[in-house]
């Protein structure tokens, strides 16, 4: 099995350098309760992470089209498919409410070729007594226990506290990049796998950061939606003096509200959920890190675009909406919106 996280050019990655035992894998398409995959010894493997971090992610894309998956359907998905085919994962928790209809036939389609597929449900509506079911049901299927899981959540609060405070660097001192920011949540979803390391490695960033100086900007952005699956977006931000100061949903995967128990934390967690939630935490923290507008990634295909109107209606605040079909660079046409955008914003900051 291949498993490493490597430094590309589509995005920067943080490293995994060891492979697991293929056994003892477990792939999972969005953000899970991790805590019952660890509390069970086994090793989350975000497929998402695998698919954009591979030296080549357009190939796997043309990989899964070419057996049978429809070019006219977001490229997140096949990605997973075909990063999932890559590594040989055999076990695959697939979350098929909350998060994406598009999971629900992948894991058919995986089933179909002998994964063992593990069904896992955000209750629509936040119902607390469903959700506690559906994490129980997990922790039976992978051989573990609630309780042995809440334990495991205390350690990977401490650790995730190390990203928190990252994500403070970012918005309340500006040492820390918004793509820096950007990875390390999004890095969260799997803990690279092994939470030791991760924590290691972010007591280490954090020391290297603290030290920097803060960035100059005069503009401040935040970027909602799904994590963009084209790279160069932060990059030229940056080259434009921009300080993306808030990334929506990568924070989110950070579990960024301070909860007791697992149904809480996982009822908080603002994705899988109505948009009112998603609503209310933009706009706390937008007031909370200064931001002068906001870059709404789409992604093709995706049902969430259809969430563009409600936040255009209700956030109040000036904003780009960006869509990309593939992995891929700033093409120029993109360049020219984000430029003009930041120009519109720049004019307007007293
Ligand atoms: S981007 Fe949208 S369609 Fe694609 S996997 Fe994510 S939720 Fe599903």
């Amino acid at each position: 099995m291949e498993f490493i996280y490597t430094e590309t050019t589509n995005y920067p990655a943080l490293l995994v350098p060891e492979a697991p035992a293929a056994e003892k894998v477990v792939g999972i398409t969005t953000t899970v309760p991790i805590e019952i995959i660890f509390a069970a010894g086994l090793v989350p493997v975000d497929l998402n992470n695998i698919f954009i971090t591979d030296d080549d992610p357009s190939w796997l894309v043309e990989k899964a089209e070419s057996t049978g998956l429809p070019r006219n359907n977001c490229a997140w998905i096949k990605g997973i498919f075909s990063a999932t085919k890559k590594l040989g994962i055999k076990k695959v928790i697939g979350v098929i409410e909350g998060d994406c209809s598009n999971t629900y036939a992948l894991m058919e389609v995986l089933g179909s070729e002998g994964i063992e597929v593990i069904p896992f449900k955000y209750p629509y509506g936040r119902d607390r007594r469903l959700l506690l079911l559906q994490l129980e049901a997990l922790a039976q299927a992978l051989g573990t226990t609630m309780d042995r899981a809440e334990g495991v959540k205390k350690e990977l609060n401490r650790i995730r506290g190390l990203v928190h405070e990252i994500d403070r660097l970012t918005h309340e001192e500006g040492k820390v990049t918004g793509e820096e920011n950007h990875i390390w949540n999004v890095s969260c979803s799997d803990m690279m796998g092994n939470p030791v390391l991760f924590e290691q490695k972010a007591r280490a960033f954090l020391e290297e950061a603290r030290e920097r100086p803060p960035i100059p900007h005069k503009v401040r952005l935040g970027f909602i939606g799904v994590p963009p699956i084209c790279g160069g977006i932060y990059s030229l931000l940056e080259e434009l003096g921009v300080h993306v100061a808030f990334n929506e949903i990568q924070r989110q995967f950070s579990m960024p509200y301070p909860t007791n128990d697992l149904v809480e934390q996982y009822l908080l967690y603002t994705y899988p959920y109505d948009i009112e939630g998603r609503m209310r935490d933009i706009k706390e923290e937008v007031k909370r890190r200064h931001i002068h507008g906001l870059i709404h990634y789409i992604q093709s295909f995706c049902f969430r675009n259809i969430y563009d109107t409600l936040f255009r209606k209700g956030l109040g605040l000036p904003m780009l909406t960006l869509e990309c079909d593939r992995p891929g660079g700033v093409d120029g046409q993109m360049r020219t919106r984000i430029e003009a955008f930041v120009e519109m914003l720049r004019k307007n900051i007293v």
